[in-house]
């Protein structure tokens, strides 16, 4: 037991701190969500890479209760530990999980590197014990990738060819400033692909299809982004583009290979949400607040718990045919890149400034979703009293 006032500790795009209860209440509100959309049709196991936040944490919460799967996470955690609170995902993963066994249900968090042989073999030593998988969804999103070999790859969200000179958003002032971002060398390129691209997502589906664990007809999905023109530089024809064209580009091998049991692989390319992930890319948490604006203002709006219940309802779902673009991949993103929507967005983006913030951006809307994903300025949470920390990842354990 370790009770304790948790204060929030936000410094530019990463929280040292989160809030056990503010966690917790935010994973009741998705699965709230998912009940009220009354999923039909069942999953047997669903192993979930990248579980604990964002558009992982929502899959993992609908496979488990919108589907009623077994259900194994890998998320890269901190547990809370000597008085200092554990990351937010560590308490996400273990509301789930606490919520799940007061149901009835199984839900497991593995916590490692996803791209270690350890875990990959702790996965597949539960998945022997749960039952191969009949959805396997890839949401890492991971600043680094270290080899077996001990090569560490870094990650780098810069331009490629030409340096960016464009429009972000200084989070530590508030001000909307002009962002200069050297062009990447070739050796950050090759390791945001390394880290971002197809190649762990295959060697996971490879391993799985060895140790007999893809049930038959079973689905592998794994999550993309294209985003706008105005991030196109930073984003798409940036490091982080070439990495999700690789993952793109990998996705047929994965299909392949999941035909032999029956199966289908897809890219899925959702939307773009406010997680840790996407704050962390120059010139995003900008757009994202004009973006924002736009849809709310024509009733378009999504959040990541909406876009998942849509990826399995519509798509991906038991019984369900996923609708593809020419290229094969599923467009959860068709509502943010309407012409309706980019056509106000790139004005906005013209006269964007500092002055016209207000008028032009939801920059209070992105901060509120920002700490709510550290469970801050969560709804009926009462930050003066004092939350448990110290909670165990999986229940019962
Ligand atoms: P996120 O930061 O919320 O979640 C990342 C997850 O990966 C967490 O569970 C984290 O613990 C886990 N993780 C990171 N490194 C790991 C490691 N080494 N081993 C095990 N787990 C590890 O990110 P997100 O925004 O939800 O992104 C998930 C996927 O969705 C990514 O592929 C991303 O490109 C894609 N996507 C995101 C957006 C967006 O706007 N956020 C939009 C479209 C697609």
């Amino acid at each position: 037991m370790s009770l304790q006032v948790v204060q929030p500790r936000i410094r530019g795009f990463i929280s040292l701190s989160a809030h056990p209860d503010g966690c917790a209440a935010n994973v009741r509100e998705q699965v709230e969500v998912i009940e009220r959309a009354r999923l039909e049709g069942s999953l047997g196991t669903v192993l979930v890479i990248g579980s604990t936040t964002g558009y992982g944490l929502a899959s993992a919460l609908v496979a488990c209760f919108g589907y009623g799967a077994k259900t194994l996470g890998v998320g890269f955690e901190k547990a809370p530990e000597g008085g200092k609170t554990g990351t937010a995902g560590w308490y996400n993963a273990a509301e789930a999980s606490r919520l799940a066994a007061e149901q009835g249900r199984t839900y497991c968090t593995i916590n490692g590197d996803a791209f270690s042989d350890e875990v990959k073999r702790e996965v597949v030593d539960a998945l022997r014990a749960m039952g191969p998988a009949d959805t396997v969804i890839y949401s890492l999103a991971a600043p680094r990738r270290r080899d077996p070999d001990g090569t560490v790859w870094n990650s780098a969200l810069k331009p490629i060819g030409e340096a960016y000179h464009g429009r972000a958003f200084d989070l530590r002032n508030e001000t909307v400033t002009e962002a200069s971002i050297e062009a990447a060398t070739p050796e950050e390129i090759e390791a945001t692909v390394k880290v971002m691209g197809g190649e762990d997502w295959l060697a996971w589906m490879r391993l799985l299809s060895d140790e007999g664990l893809i049930a038959p007809g079973a689905r592998a999905i794994a999550y993309s982004y294209i985003g706008p023109e105005v991030s196109a530089p930073i984003y798409r024809r940036g490091t982080i583009g070439k990495a999700k064209e690789h993952l793109e580009q990998t996705a047929p091998e994965v299909d392949a290979l999941m035909r032999a049991h029956g199966g289908a692989a897809w890219v899925s390319v959702n939307k773009s949400v406010v997680t840790q992930a996407s704050s962390a890319i120059p010139a995003v948490p900008l757009y994202m607040s004009v973006a924002f604006r736009v849809m709310k203002a024509q009733g378009v709006h999504e959040g990541v718990i909406e876009q998942i219940v849509r990826l399995f309802k519509d798509h991906a779902g038991p019984g369900r045919e996923p609708a593809t673009d020419e290229q094969g991949r599923i467009r959860l993103d068709d509502r943010e890149m309407a012409d309706s929507v980019q056509t106000v967005v790139a004005e906005s983006w013209d006269r964007i400034s500092t002055e016209t913030m207000s008028e032009l951006a939801d920059w209070d809307g992105y901060k509120r979703d920002f700490q709510k994903l550290f469970g801050f300025g969560v709804d009926g949470i009462d930050y003066d009293q004092p939350s448990e920390v110290d909670r165990p990842l999986n229940a019962g354990a």
